[in-house]
């Protein structure tokens, strides 16, 4: 019995092996050759646990850089763009409040949450952020608040935020964030719709925001109204 146990354990150990440890590492070195180097962001990116945020049967692509089915019509953004978002709103050094909208997996939550202060994080379809929360509990990762609701409003109550990181493709960049930025504040955000989605970099100034126009990406879109 005893050993038959253990020749589970080690098979089980094998299996994480195969689809996450060296997968997880060839994985790091494909997002730093397609352009990403903030360490701090690789490093994170290393070590968060991504096949715990898709189902089992997805487990063993999860170190694919590419976004993947969760249910819903929604997909756990690819980790590259994890990365490149990521690198975004950090560029000008460490941020305390971060609003994340559309928690989905809560993959790219867990990373920011190891990057940032604290994350607030809307998401409209409740069943999604039910299950994030769980994940993001099971990894210890604490300092998360979730609300259920329409990220287009943003989440007034406690802005501003020095940083909001949109993981859905909006129409138009929506008014309640920009209002919800601090200054000095960085906004990221895909725009657009279907094959013609950019993604955006707002800054807050002094006076008025500066708007830099980046890479062309593909994002579902930015819905309206909190769904049951
Ligand atoms: N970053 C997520 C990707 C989620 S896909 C991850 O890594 O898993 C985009 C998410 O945005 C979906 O979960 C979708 O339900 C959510 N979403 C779309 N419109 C929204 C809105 N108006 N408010 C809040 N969340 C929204």
């Amino acid at each position: 019995m005893r050993a038959r146990n253990q020749d589970k354990d080690q098979l089980q150990h094998h299996g994480i092996g195969m689809t996450s440890q060296r997968t997880r590492e060839r994985l790091i070195e494909r997002l730093y050759e397609e352009g990403l180097s903030n360490p701090r962001v690789l490093e994170v990116i290393r070590r968060t646990p991504r096949h715990l945020f898709v189902d089992e049967a997805l487990a063993h692509r999860a170190y694919e850089d590419t976004a993947l089915p969760i249910g819903h019509n929604q997909t756990i953004s690819q980790p590259y763009m994890v990365g490149r978002m990521t690198e975004l709103l950090l560029a000008d050094g460490p941020l305390d409040k971060v609003l994340e909208i559309g928690t989905g997996s809560g993959y790219q939550t867990s990373v920011l949450s190891q990057l940032v202060e604290r994350v607030f994080s809307v998401e409209r379809i409740q069943a999604l952020q039910e299950r994030a929360k769980e994940r993001l509990l099971e990894l210890n990762l604490r300092n998360v608040v979730f609300r259920w609701g329409d990220g287009w409003e943003g989440w007034p109550a406690l802005a501003p935020y020095n940083g909001i990181i949109v993981t859905a493709a909006a129409a138009d960049v929506p008014q309640a964030l920009l209002d919800q930025l601090a200054p000095g504040g960085r906004l990221v955000i895909p725009v657009g719709a279907g094959d013609e989605q950019q993604l955006l970099l707002i800054v807050r100034e002094e006076q008025g925001f500066t708007r830099h126009v980046l890479d062309a990406v593909r994002f579902v879109p930015l819905l309206h109204g909190p769904l049951a």
